[in-house]
C-alpha cells in the first residue's frame, strides 16, 4: 500500500519533470498512446510520455532513476512485446528532424525519424540509406536490432551504415557516440538492442540510389517444397546486387502463401535472366510481374505487399 502511495505521487511529479506530453492512467488519450503497432499486444504503461527533445529524454531519465521507474523507449511499436508493465512509455515520435549532406553523403537524423520518410529526403538527392519492408519502423529500432534492408546483400545492414549516436545514458547524461570515443558501446548499440541507452539521433552514411528492380511474387502454401528449393539454388551463388528473401504468410481468413520477394541493383533484362528459374515454378498467386522502381528519385524502393500498409 505505501509503495502504491509512493508511486502514484512520483507519476504526479513527471508532469513537472519533463516538457513534452505526459499522459497517466485515466487520462483521456492514455489508453489509444500505450496502444504500439501491433495491435496484438497489449500493452500496460505506468505512463506515457511523448518527449519534447533530446533534453527531454534526458529530464525524463533522471527523474524515473530517481523515482524508481523504468523507461522503455517505443518509437513504434513494431517490436512490441508487452513487457511494459510499470514502466513509463516513451514516445520519441517528435525527434523527427531530417538533414542530408549531399556532398559528405551523411544523413543526420533524430531517433523518431521514419524508414520511409529516410528515402524521400535522400532521394531528393539521388541518395538512398538502406530500407526494409516497412516504411513507418523507425531508423533507430530497426538500427539497434541490425536492420535487415532489401539492399542488405550489398550495403549490409543498417547498423552497419551507422557512423554516429547521440544518446542519454542510464544517468540521464546526454553523449555523442562514434567508435573512436566509446569503441564498446557503440558496437553493441549496432545491433545489441535498446538496453545501453536511449538514442536520440544518428549520424548514417548514404549510398548513391541505384537503378532498382524488385517485387513480391506469391504462391499458394501448397507449394512451399519447390519455391524454398528454387530460393535456395538462386540464393546459392546470386551476386551481391540481388537480395531474395523468402516469406510464408498466413494471414486471418486466407490460405497460407508462400512469397519471394526479390530486389535487384541493376538493370531489368540482368534481373530477369537470374530470376529465370522462377519461371518454371508453379503457376504464381501474385496477377503482375515484378514491380518497377523507374528511377531513384521515386522513394523508398519497396516491392507490393499483400497486405495494406498501416501508418
Ligand atoms: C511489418 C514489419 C516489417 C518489418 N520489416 C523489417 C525489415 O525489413 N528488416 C528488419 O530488420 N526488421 C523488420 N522488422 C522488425 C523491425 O525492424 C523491428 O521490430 C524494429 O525494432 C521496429 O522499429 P520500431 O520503430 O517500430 O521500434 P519499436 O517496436 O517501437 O521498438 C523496438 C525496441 O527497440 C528499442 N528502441 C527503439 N528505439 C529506441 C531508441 N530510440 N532508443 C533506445 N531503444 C530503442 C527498444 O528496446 C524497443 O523495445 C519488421 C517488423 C514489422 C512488424
Amino acid at each position: 500500500m505505501t509503495h502504491a502511495l509512493q508511486y502514484d505521487a512520483s507519476l504526479a511529479d513527471l508532469r513537472r519533470a519533463v516538457r513534452g506530453e505526459v499522459l497517466l492512467p485515466g487520462d483521456a488519450g492514455f489508453d489509444a498512446a500505450r496502444r504500439p503497432w501491433n495491435l496484438a499486444v497489449d500493452q500496460p504503461a505506468a505512463a506515457v510520455v511523448t518527449a519534447a527533445d533530446a533534453a527531454d529524454v534526458a529530464a525524463l531519465v533522471r527523474f524515473a532513476a530517481g523515482a524508481g521507474l523504468a523507461v522503455a523507449p517505443q518509437p513504434n511499436g513494431h517490436g512490441a512485446t508487452g513487457r511494459t508493465e510499470g514502466a513509463v512509455l516513451l514516445r520519441i515520435g517528435a525527434l523527427d528532424a531530417i538533414t542530408v549532406d549531399p556532398v559528405a553523403r551523411r544523413a543526420r537524423i533524430g531517433a523518431g525519424v521514419r524508414s520511409g520518410d529516410l528515402q524521400r529526403a535522400t532521394a531528393h538527392h539521388g541518395l538512398t540509406a538502406l530500407p526494409g519492408s516497412s516504411p513507418v519502423v523507425s531508423v533507430a529500432g530497426a538500427a539497434l536490432g541490425g536492420g535487415l534492408s532489401w539492399f542488405s546483400r550489398a550495403f549490409g545492414w543498417v547498423a552497419d551504415s551507422v557512423v554516429a549516436f547521440d544518446v542519454v545514458d542510464a544517468h540521464g547524461e546526454e553523449r555523442a557516440v562514434t567508435a573512436a570515443t566509446d569503441p564498446d558501446l557503440f558496437w553493441a548499440l549496432r545491433g545489441g538492442g535498446g538496453d545501453y541507452a536511449v538514442v536520440t539521433a544518428l549520424e548514417l552514411s548514404l549510398r548513391d540510389a541505384a537503378r532498382v528492380h524488385g517485387g513480391r511474387v506469391l504462391w499458394e502454401g501448397r507449394h512451399t517444397g519447390v519455391v524454398a528449393e528454387a530460393f535456395r539454388t538462386l540464393t546459392a551463388d546470386a551476386p551481391r546486387e540481388l537480395t531474395l528473401w523468402l516469406e510464408l504468410l498466413h494471414f486471418p481468413g486466407a490460405e497460407p502463401m508462400v512469397a519471394i520477394d526479390t530486389t535487384f541493383l541493376g538493370p531489368e533484362d540482368e534481373a530477369r535472366d537470374l530470376l529465370a528459374a522462377l519461371d518454371r515454378l508453379p503457376p504464381r498467386r501474385s496477377p503482375t510481374p515484378a514491380a518497377r522502381c523507374p528511377s531513384p528519385s521515386s522513394g523508398a524502393s519497396r516491392p507490393s505487399r499483400p497486405s495494406p500498409p498501416r501508418e
